[in-house]
């Protein structure tokens, strides 16, 4: 069992930047891609232009992972990759041609991809392909297989592509491991086991996890060739027949969680409020609702809903300009974020300088507290703009959740409220809880 089957980790230490080797004789190639590399993925690269360079720097840290040529002033055919496997470091090789004895020894090398100079874009592949093996640290895949020795390949192969990885023997453990872990992004599974097949596995899965938020790939030693059609229909993305050809295998694997990565984009453009990052209208709603109808359904008639407007907001925008504007909006929106993110409460950017704060689970007097502390952080906060500052106040509506009353009602009843704080003189919290 290596180092990095024990672990279960990557090699990648989560919090800290990735450590790229980049081992290449010509100084020049190395320095453009050490530059684009530490640009472009935050990592910190070490340069090597031979193999003893290397053996020392590996000797003396370790690394995320290698980028490497083939040929070495000292060391012409191919040594490097010993060494690197040596040290279980994996690597994406770049050669002046495909060599065919490393597609056979593509996982005795730990090669995670490799790249032929022959094309134009040759860095830009390179660079693209470090970036990539840097971000699937932040993915989950989980393994589904009751054979051990199948199971470990594709730990091997996930690990070496720096996944985070969780495994289940069984498809009840796999959703359990799901239901525990939500970070898990990927399900790879098998076909033959013995409690669920992969097949009624997949379909359990699809029951409750939608594909644009986990994806499932079926793989099978059968000969069967229908299983493949069978998975998609379940609702799997992709189907792979072993043994894997590893290339085709990695290139399945790194479209399914590029398929996923480009939902996850979509998603958020969707639902973000450009200018602050926050929930946008729309996105609240769609939140907000689900929030109520479990309430309706608890029947605990608690919470509360807040409406936030900035005070003679116009003011800012006429005295010191619309971009001045958007930053105050902006500041605003982070001690809203910071503080909806400590409290846990759902918040969202309406329209122009208007917020909107929803508590369930809250009593009147403890939503009151929380408008309170915002309304006084808002007026605490020096607003930066350039060299000076500027302050400003905030007032705040506040309505009780009605039960099974519609949420544009509930937003409403806050508004009116709103305007009540408004005519009596701003910076202030006015709540139906008064009026009672
Ligand atoms: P009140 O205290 O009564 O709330 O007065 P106010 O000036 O804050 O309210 P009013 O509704 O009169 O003006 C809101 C202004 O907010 C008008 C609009 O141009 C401006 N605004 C809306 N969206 C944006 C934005 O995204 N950026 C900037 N800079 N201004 C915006
Ligand atoms: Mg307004
Ligand atoms: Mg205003």
């Amino acid at each position: 069992m290596s180092k990095f089957r024990q672990s279960q980790t990557a090699p990648a230490l989560d919090k800290l930047p990735a450590k790229i080797m980049i081992i290449e004789a010509s100084v020049s190639l190395a320095m453009l891609m050490r530059n684009r590399i530490e640009t472009e993925t935050g990592a910190h690269v070490v340069v090597c232009g031979n193999l003893s360079g290397a053996r020392k720097a590996l000797e003396r840290e370790r690394f995320t992972m290698a980028l490497t040529g083939h040929r070495l002033p000292d060391a012409p055919d191919g040594e490097i990759l010993d060494l690197l496997a040596e040290f279980e470091v994996p690597t994406v090789l770049f050669s002046g041609s495909v060599i065919d004895e490393l597609q056979t020894n593509y996982a005795r090398y730990r090669l995670v991809d490799y790249i032929t100079k022959d094309n134009r874009n040759t860095v830009e592949i390179a660079v693209a392909a470090v970036a990539k093996v840097i971000a699937n640290q932040t993915i989950s895949v989980l393994v589904v297989d009751d054979a051990k020795a199948a199971r470990n390949d594709l730990v091997d192969f996930l690990l070496r592509q720096n996944y985070k990885v969780v495994e289940a023997k069984t498809g009840h453990e796999a959703l359990q491991r799901l239901a525990e872990d939500p970070s898990i992004a990927m399900v790879i599974t098998d076909y033959y086991m013995p409690d669920m097949d992969g097949y009624e596995l997949t379909k359990a899965i699809r029951a409750t996890y939608s594909s644009e938020r986990l994806r499932i790939i079926g793989v099978s030693a059968s000969t069967d060739r229908r299983l493949s059609a069978l998975f998609l229909k379940a609702g799997a993305s992709d189907f792979l027949y072993r043994p894997f050809v590893p290339e085709e295998l990695q290139c399945r694997v790194n479209n399914t969680v590029e398929t996923l990565m480009q939902l996850k984009r979509l998603r958020h453009l969707a639902e973000r409020d450009p200018l602050t990052g926050l929930f946008n209208r729309r996105a609240f709603f769609e939140r907000a609702d689900k929030q109520l109808a479990r309430l309706n359904a608890a029947a605990t008639g608690t919470g509360a809903i807040a409406i936030l407007d900035i005070d003679h907001f116009k003011q800012i925008n006429d005295n010191f300009g619309h971009d001045s504007g958007d930053i105050v909006l902006k500041q605003i929106a982070s001690i809203l974020h910071d503080h909806a993110r400590q409290e846990d409460y759902l918040l969202a950017r309406l329209g122009g300088e208007e917020f909107v704060l929803l508590f369930p689970d809250r009593t009147l007097q403890e939503s009151q507290s929380l408008c309170e502390a915002i309304l006084r952080g808002i007026r605490a906060a020096d607003i930066m703009m350039g060299e000076s500052s500027i302050r400003v106040t905030g007032s705040i509506g506040l309505s009780m959740l009605n039960q099974n009353e519609p949420l544009n009602n509930q937003l409403h009843a806050a508004d009116q409220m709103l305007y009540l704080a408004k005519s009596a003189g701003r910076d202030q919290l006015c709540s139906d809880a008064s009026f009672q």
